[in-house]
């Protein structure tokens, strides 16, 4: 490929990083918790500097359920570090805090962008990317694809694309963690 494809911030999820008291709430009860998300990691501790009380990786397992600024509310759908589902809701003490932990969580779902030194074909048709045929991808599975199979645009909300973005042939009409993960 004639430039640096792999300075694009989507090959690079792993930047993504925050961290910040929430409140935990857990049946029915409500816990002031440490929470942390870095490499695709999110976790959560007692407080500052004491080791993760529970983790779980961003994966194709991971889901938001529900999403609601009226109440700062981020409930998820999660498989913990010893395998088990589990639903966790992340409540903010602000709209701000509330608004920056959802995006960055949906920003972590979405996939890296299938390698960053350039594909040298379609993962559809394994047509050659030429100067003429470029190489493109998706935002919902981050494969390299060719321009005839990825015609397609939709929003996807849960990865945090509220325009319409290029979608392959692939993955037109299903959610982004019904599609295989090049991350695991
Ligand atoms: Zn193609
Ligand atoms: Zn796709």
């Amino acid at each position: 490929m004639g430039h640096n494809q792999s300075k694009h911030p989507e090959f690079h999820r792993d930047n993504l990083k925050k961290e910040g008291y929430v409140i935990m709430v857990s049946k029915s009860k409500e816990k002031r918790r440490w929470l942390v998300l870095s490499d695709k990691k999110l976790s959560y501790s007692l407080s500052l500097g004491t080791p993760p009380k529970n983790s779980t990786t961003i994966n194709n397992k991971f889901r938001v359920t529900y999403d609601n600024s009226s109440e700062n509310s981020i409930e998820c759908q999660v498989v913990n570090k010893k395998g088990k589902t589990q639903q966790w809701i992340i409540k903010c003490e602000t709209v701000q805090e509330y608004r920056a932990w959802s995006l960055i969580i949906k920003h972590a779902q979405r996939p890296n962008w299938d390698d960053p030194r350039g594909s040298s074909s379609c993962k559809i048709c394994n047509g050659k990317f030429t100067a003429v045929t470029r190489q493109h991808h998706c935002r919902k599975c981050g494969l390299a694809v060719c321009k005839k199979d990825s015609k397609e645009r939709e929003i996807i909300p849960e990865l945090g694309y509220n325009t319409k973005v290029r979608v392959c042939k692939n993955c037109i009409g299903k959610r982004s963690n019904e599609t295989p993960d090049l991350n695991s």
